[in-house]
């Protein structure tokens, strides 16, 4: 524990630290309790990266109940300051079929339940109260980071959608048609159950975040069959999960030092009192 370190962040399935030949397991306790699973720290391109599987192994943890922030808080503990973040999404235009990779640069927040702040009020176990503090949010992702990845993306001959909206349902079921149509008709892209509040939770710690969203399926109100259904969702995914991981750990090589970062991200919490010490 006291040796695990790490840059930068990935919240994602198994299948992006399971080969990994040197990897080095630790378990961390958060104030907000456990999060999904151990940290998997390893290096790609040279990079320390700390891996978190965000269902837990064996994908045991449906959305709703992901601890999203004890995962935000325990990779900022092991030094992560860039969190990449992939995905399987519905997509909510007819052309954003089975296969589309896009980075969104937008997030709607259709969750109902679940804590997305630290700064809550409530005192921590260590005695520090976090003050009340309002986070920009205008826009939800780190620059830097969506860069770094369209860029992977194009270098791996995966021509990704740059930009659109993610818009993030509590689950776990899938949408109606009527909800999916309401999300189309709105302008927005692609819908999933994970994305939000992890982007917040991570613009709350300063960290930059980055969403990876794959295309699984095209949701109810996008097409006309019997709507989604979850062997679709991981056949899908299962043929793109190589493909995604390229493109990762190439990003993950891409992504700048964090000591230079400049990044919006970075300035999050310019001139508030957090009242609380980050990790
Ligand atoms: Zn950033």
């Amino acid at each position: 524990m006291a040796n695990a370190n790490a840059e930068i962040g990935v919240i994602g399935g198994s299948g992006f630290y399971s080969f990994l030949e040197d990897v080095t397991e630790v378990q961390i306790d958060t104030p907000y309790g456990s999060p999904s699973d151990s940290l998997f720290l390893g290096e790609v391109a040279g990079r320390k990266v700390a891996f978190l599987p965000r269902h837990g192994r064996g994908h045991h943890l449906p959305p709703h109940r992901i601890n999203y922030r004890a995962n935000l808080w325990a990779l900022r503990s092991v030094g992560a300051r860039q969190v990449l973040g992939p995905c399987a999404v519905g997509g909510l235009r007819p052309d954003y079929g089975p296969g589309t990779l896009l980075v969104p640069d937008q997030l709607v927040d259709r969750t109902k339940a679940r804590e997305q702040t630290y700064f809550d009020g409530l005192p921590l176990p260590d005695g520090s109260i976090p003050n009340v503090v309002h986070t920009t949010f205008a826009d939800p992702y780190c620059p830097a980071g969506r860069a770094v990845a369209l860029k992977a993306a194009r270098g791996r001959e995966w021509e990704p959608v740059d930009g659109g909206t993610l818009v993030v349902i509590e689950g776990p079921r899938f949408s109606t048609r009527a909800e999916s149509k309401w999300f189309a008709s709105a302008g927005w892209s692609v819908v999933g159950m994970t994305g939000h509040p992890e982007a917040v939770l991570a613009r709350e710690l300063g960290l930059c975040y980055t969403s990876l969203t794959l295309v699984t399926d095209l949701d109810a109100g996008a097409e006309t069959g019997e709507g989604v259904s979850h062997t679709e969702v991981l056949r899908v995914f299962g043929e793109n999960v190589g493909r995604l991981r390229e493109v990762l750990f190439d990003a993950v090589g891409a992504l700048p030092a964090n000591e230079d970062r400049d990044c919006l991200c970075t300035h999050a919490h310019d001139g508030w009192d957090l009242g609380i010490e980050l990790p």
